[in-house]
C-alpha cells in the first residue's frame, strides 16, 4: 500500500464520487474483487442510507494496511503510478476515504494472520485501530450515510427506487463475473445469490429466473481491428436472451470493457444493430457482455465514477461487436429451428 505523488493524484480525473447509496455500493463491490474475492454478500437497509455491509472472502488487508486504506489517495492498486497498465477496477485510492467523509464507516479485515484488524473511522474522522476476531477476507460496514450531508439526503429518490439502483448495479457484476458467488440481501431479505460457477447462464438464471436463462445463448467471438496503423483483437463473450425476451430500459444491456462494466452508447447500439430486425420497436435486449481490448485502445481515465470509457477507433470496434452478436443470434436460430424439426 502506498500513497500516490500529488503528479499521479493530478493525473487521475477525481470527482465527488459518492453521490448515492448504490455508489457506495459499487465501490465496495470492486474493492471485494480487486481482492480477488471468490464470494461477496452485500446487505442493505432500506435505501442504503441506514446500512450497507460487504463482506468478503479476499486477499484481506493487514493492520498497516487497513489503517492506511481510509486515507485520501492511498491505495495498493497503481504499481509504478503507470495509469496505462491497471487492470483492476480502482486505482484512486480515494473511495474509502470519501465514503468516510459522509458516514461511519467500520472495516473489519484479516489478511491470513491469527487475528485481524478493525478500523473504525469516527464523525470527526479519526480513525482507531483495534484487533478483531475475523477469518481472511474484509467486511466493511457503512452506517448513517449522508449524516452530514442534508441536503444530499434530501435530494435522494424514494427508498425503492434507491434501491432498484443497488440491485441494478450489484447484478451488473453478478452477471458479468459469473466466477464471484455474490449475494444481495434486502431488509433481511435474499434479493438474489449467485453460485459462482463461472457460466454466464447460471447467474443470469440466479438474478434473472428461468425464462431469461433458457431463452438465452452464449457468445464466444474472436475478430481483429485496424486502430490507427496497428491490429487490434477483439473478444467478445457473453450472454444473449432471445428477441423474444427483451426490456423496455436499456440498463439490461449490460457490457463490461476489460472487465469494467460500463456504458459505453456507441456498443450499446452496436449490440442492439446486432439484434436487427429481431427487436420489437422500442424493446431493448438483456445481455451480458464481455468485450475484451488491448488496453492501447482504451482509455479508463475518462470519468470520475470510471462508468465509461473512450475507445479508439470505436466504429470499428462497435462494427466487431455488432457481427458478433449476430452471428450468434443467426447460429442459435439455425440451432433451435433444427430443434424444432426434430
Ligand atoms: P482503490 O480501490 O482505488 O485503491 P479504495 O479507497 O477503494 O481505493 O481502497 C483503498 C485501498 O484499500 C485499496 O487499494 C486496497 O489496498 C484496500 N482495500 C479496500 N477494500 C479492500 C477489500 N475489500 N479487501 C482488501 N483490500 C481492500
Ligand atoms: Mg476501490
Amino acid at each position: 500500500m502506498r500513497r500516490l505523488d500529488r503528479e499521479t493524484v493530478d493525473r487521475i480525473a477525481a470527482g465527488e464520487v459518492v453521490t448515492r447509496p448504490a455508489r457506495v455500493v459499487v465501490e465496495l463491490v470492486e474493492n471485494a474483487l480487486d481482492a480477488g474475492a471468490d464470494r461477496i454478500e452485500i446487505e442493505v437497509v432500506g435505501d442504503g442510507t441506514d446500512r450497507i455491509r460487504v463482506v468478503d472472502d479476499g486477499e484481506g488487508m493487514s493492520a498497516e494496511e487497513a489503517a492506511l486504506a481510509v486515507e485520501r489517495h492511498t491505495t495498493s492498486k497503481l504499481p509504478d503510478g503507470n495509469l496505462s497498465t491497471v487492470d483492476t477496477l480502482g486505482f484512486r485510492g480515494e473511495a474509502l476515504a470519501s465514503i468516510a467523509d459522509v458516514a461511519n464507516v467500520t472495516l473489519t479485515t484479516n489478511d491470513g494472520g491469527a487475528r485481524g484488524t478493525q478500523v473504525q473511522v469516527t464523525e470527526d474522522g479519526e480513525a482507531t485501530v483495534d484487533s478483531a476476531g475475523r477469518g481472511r477476507g474484509t467486511t466493511v460496514e457503512v452506517t448513517d450515510l449522508f449524516h452530514n450531508r442534508p441536503a444530499r439526503k434530501e435530494s435522494l429518490a424514494a427508498p425503492a427506487t434507491e434501491f432498484e439502483r443497488i440491485s441494478d448495479r450489484v447484478a451488473t457484476y453478478a452477471l458479468l463475473r459469473p466466477g464471484v458467488a455474490i449475494a444481495l440481501d434486502h431488509d433481511g431479505r435474499r434479493v438474489f445469490a449467485t453460485p459462482g460457477s463461472g457460466a454466464f447462464v447460471d447467474a443470469a438464471l440466479s438474478v434473472y429466473g428461468r425464462e431469461v436463462a433458457r431463452e438465452s445463448t452464449t457468445l464466444d467471438a474472436e475478430a481483429s481491428v485496424e486502430v490507427g496503423d496497428r491490429t487490434a483483437p477483439v473478444s467478445v463473450r457473453g450472454l444473449l436472451a432471445y428477441p423474444s425476451v427483451t426490456r423496455a430500459g436499456t440498463e439490461h444491456t449490460r457490457i463490461a470493457v476489460n472487465g469494467r462494466p460500463v456504458s459505453v452508447p456507441v456498443l450499446r447500439r452496436a449490440v442492439e444493430r446486432g439484434y436487427g430486425s429481431l427487436l420489437p420497436g422500442d424493446r431493448h435486449p438483456v445481455t451480458t457482455l464481455l468485450v475484451s481490448l488491448p488496453p492501447w485502445v482504451v482509455d479508463q481515465n475518462v470519468h470520475p465514477t470510471k462508468e465509461t470509457v473512450a475507445l479508439r477507433a470505436a466504429d470499428t470496434v462497435a462494427d466487431a461487436v455488432e457481427t458478433a452478436v449476430s452471428d450468434a443470434l443467426a447460429t442459435a436460430d439455425l440451432r433451435r429451428s433444427a430443434d424444432v424439426a426434430m
